[in-house]
């Protein structure tokens, strides 16, 4: 009887056992009801995904670094003239040198357009950590408008690898994990070359990126599968070879400074 009881026992627990980890199981972040993704073996947004290999960055990459004479300053901490809304102007707060994220404001977008180009960037999420997954200091850089690296808060917050910091939200995580803690300035240098289609609209170059986020080289000459979407599988949709640079209102306060802007040159110019 002692034995069946303890049999019992045995049985009862290794149960729980099984459901406590299908239980953590169904709580990593992420979809399994998305497409397979063109060329890979992973659902669109796949909890199973690899989490990229953790890098401690070095502390001020990049940061505070200064224009080049031919580049565009988009913002220099003071002012948001060079952004806009769909329909006006752009309603962010600017406040110590920083711009932040105001709520339901709406994504802000370059006045002007850019196809090839050299960007830099900073961002900080924010401080007061709340949320989770892309609930938590979520914002991001939609390229052309349509092609998006994303910003969140990777600091011990679990999520889809393809949705984390500087994924290419929705087709491929970043090759390396580099949060910094809420809070901190963090740079962004992104190299972007837009997609080009012939007369009859035939995609003959994708998309194409190299980003380096805190001085650690997450993507390097990376092609778009297609513009950026959420839970269904990216599209090239043709568009001028110019586009803006979107910044995104995800709800959360995120900051961002200094950004600016070369476009790519050609070689052999005068
Ligand atoms: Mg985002």
């Amino acid at each position: 009887m002692r034995k069946t009881a303890f049999s019992l026992v045995a049985l009862v627990s290794a149960m729980s056992a099984v459901s406590i980890l299908s239980s953590c199981a169904q709580e990593k972040p992420g979809y399994k009801d998305t497409p397979i993704l063109p060329g890979q073996k992973w659902h669109v947004h796949d909890p199973d995904r690899p989490v990229p290999p953790l890098v401690t960055p070095g502390e001020t990459f990049s940061h505070g670094a200064p224009p080049p004479s031919d580049a565009i300053v988009l913002f220099d901490g003071k002012d948001l003239s060079k952004w806009r809304i769909d329909r006006g102007d752009a309603r962010w707060k600017v406040e110590n040198g920083y711009m932040e994220v105001v709520k339901d404001s709406g994504s802000i977008r370059t006045r002007d357009d850019f196809g090839d180009f050299q960007l830099h960037l900073e961002f900080a999420t924010p401080v007061k950590v709340e949320g989770s997954s892309q609930g938590r200091g979520n914002s991001g850089i939609y390229l052309c408008g349509r092609y998006e690296v994303q910003v969140l808060d990777s600091y011990n917050n679990p999520t889809y690898p393809d949705g984390q910091l500087g994924a290419l939200y929705g087709q491929f995580p970043p090759l390396a994990t580099v949060p910094k803690k809420p809070g901190e300035w963090q740079s962004y240098d992104i190299f972007f070359e837009s997609p080009r289609w012939d007369e009859n609209k035939k995609l003959i170059k994708p998309a194409s990126v190299t980003v380096i986020l805190n001085g650690v080289v997450l993507h390097h000459k990376k092609e778009f599968i297609g513009g950026s979407t959420h839970r269904e599988l990216p599209v090239y949709r043709p568009h001028p070879p110019k586009g803006p640079i979107v910044l995104q209102d995800h709800g959360n306060p995120t900051r961002f400074r200094n950004i600016w802007i070369r476009n790519l040159g050609e070689y052999d110019q005068p």
